[in-house]
């Protein structure tokens, strides 16, 4: 009984440090790209970002345009290699164009 007890404290413990862990990430997550709240995106459709295949991307890039948080979500964007939608006002082929004569030079 006593040892089923003593396991049951440790399994408690290492579950509630996992949670505390995961916490922390989320906090740091959140804290280090606070400057997400701010994207013009998130008051407009946010399908315009993640157009289909053969959908323009020429409206996303005009709201990026104007967006105060431009800098950080291009930067967010090359530096997590984000693979699809618009960032920072540039579409998937641009960032892979920049990512490619970065790595060439
Ligand atoms: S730059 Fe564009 S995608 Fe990035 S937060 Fe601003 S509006 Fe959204």
């Amino acid at each position: 009984m006593g040892h089923n007890l003593g396991t049951a404290r440790h399994s408690f413990g290492a579950a509630t440090s996992a949670v505390d862990d995961l916490l922390g990430m989320m906090q740091d997550f959140y804290r280090r790209n606070a400057w997400m709240a701010d994207g013009l995106c998130a008051q407009t459709d946010p399908e315009l970002f993640f157009p289909e295949s053969g959908q323009g991307t020429k409206a996303a890039e005009k709201i990026c345009a104007r967006c105060p948080v431009q800098a950080e979500c291009f930067d967010f964007a090359m530096e997590t290699g984000e693979g699809y939608g618009i960032w920072g006002g540039a579409c998937t082929r641009t960032r892979k164009e920049i990512l490619k004569r970065e790595n060439a030079a």
